[in-house]
């Protein structure tokens, strides 16, 4: 009998990669399956990103680099986030890192431990709070509800911090639920955690450039008073359709930059070569690419909106951000797991259960509209069929 650490049975997952994995065994039986399950867009990367990343290895670039990521793309991290933000950041505090996740990942292992306390978003991403209980730490719950649009409580949070709070975890624009936290409610946020300068704070903005309606992004690098205990987020996984790519960084303080790094050296070295090529491409290159998806995504944001309020006994309020749809189905009679269930098997439409994301995701299914606006209208014809 091999005996595992018990902290094993604590790790969670991301049931994303489940339902993709039973989305493509169903297709692989015949099955004509409309994936709204996975999160990451539909279109491919684009191809002078590609290139880049081709001549970098024909170029030779074939070793290691530092382990925080080449400089000239900390650079380039460091130009776009004063372009996009208007925020100064100092390019040795970037570290490049494999996706989006691993930041998630030393920030919540610096953190965590028992006796710890660590907030996260509910219903979020659900690797907060996997990785949370991994560590050890108690995982607390930041509320998210649809009467709120989806957006965080700076009261309720600055409430739930106690001695034991090590960090709060925040996501605007957020997955599942599309939702935007206003500025104002993150100025009241900041102004709170004056009184806390032990609370550290981790911004996840991976959909920083995916908004709608008018809606813009309000970065956390732009409180100069918490940079101090600020990890921000971020990468080219959404933006740049590049997900498979495996490329993310964030903006660390100054005072954990050297802890990062060495968890990195453990972990995994440095970030493949020509991947950060490409990044640096994405960064410095024509943003055409990123405009004209976005013009698509607004198209679908309405159309699936539209028509999941048309559904009988659901309702969809409307999604500010990301690419996601995050639906009322009580009214069906089923709850969140039964409808993303019936959904996959009977009318072959890969959702996700709204408590994937958590105990406050109940009553929720997510929808990705990162497809076409064509398969979105199938999808959604052969749903009311089955309800
Ligand atoms: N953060 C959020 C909120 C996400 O939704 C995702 C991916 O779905 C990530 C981070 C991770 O991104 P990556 O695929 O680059 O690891």
């Amino acid at each position: 009998m091999l005996k595992l650490a018990a902290s094993l049975s604590r790790l969670g997952t991301e049931s994303a990669f489940e339902i993709l994995a039973r989305a493509q065994a169903l297709a692989a039986q015949g099955k004509d399956i409309i994936n709204l399950g996975i999160g990451q867009p539909d279109f491919k990367t684009p191809k002078h990103i590609v290139e880049a990343g081709i001549q970098a290895l024909r170029d030779g670039h074939h070793g290691y680099t530092p382990a925080n990521g080449l400089p000239q793309v900390r650079e380039a991290v460091a130009a776009d986030l004063q372009r996009r933000h208007g925020a100064k950041v100092d390019p040795d505090c970037v570290v490049i890192v494999p996706g989006g996740k691993p930041t998630m990942f030393f920030a919540i292992l610096m953190f965590g431990e028992p006796g710890a306390e660590i907030m996260y978003p509910n219903p979020g991403f659900p690797i907060y709070e996997s990785l949370i209980k991994y560590s050890g730490a108690t995982p607390v719950p930041i509320a998210l509800s649809e009467d709120k649009d989806f957006a965080f409580d700076a009261d309720t949070v600055l409430s739930q911090i106690t001695p034991a709070t090590r960090l709060i975890i925040i996501n605007s624009p957020a997955n599942p639920t599309g939702g935007v936290t206003p500025k104002a409610e993150i100025d009241k946020l900041v102004a709170g955690l004056a009184k806390h300068p032990d609370v550290a704070i981790l911004s996840d903005e991976i959909y920083s450039q995916m908004l709608y309606g008018g809606r813009e992004h309000v970065s956390l690098l732009n409180y100069p008073e918490i940079r101090d205990r600020l990890i921000v987020l971020d990468g080219w996984s959404k933006t740049y359709a590049m997900t498979g790519w495996r490329l993310g960084y964030a903006v660390w303080p100054e005072s954990l930059v050297a802890d990062v790094t060495r968890l990195c050296i453990n972990d995994h070295s440095c970030v493949n070569a020509s991947a950060q090529f490409a990044g640096l491409a994405a960064l410095t290159g024509p943003q055409d690419a990123v405009a004209e998806m976005m013009v698509a995504f607004n198209q679908r944001r309405s159309l699936i909106v539209e028509a999941l309020n048309s559904l009988p006994g659901v309702r969809c309020s409307d999604a500010a951000g990301a690419f996601y749809a995050f639906p009322h189905v009580g009214g069906t009679g089923l709850t969140s797991r039964q409808a993303q269930d019936l959904f996959l098997n009977e009318a072959g439409v890969a959702t996700i259960s709204g408590t994937s994301f958590g105990a406050w995701g109940e009553g929720y299914v997510r929808f990705s509209y990162a497809n076409s606006a064509e398969n979105i209208e199938r999808a959604i014809e052969r749903i009311r069929k089955v309800l």
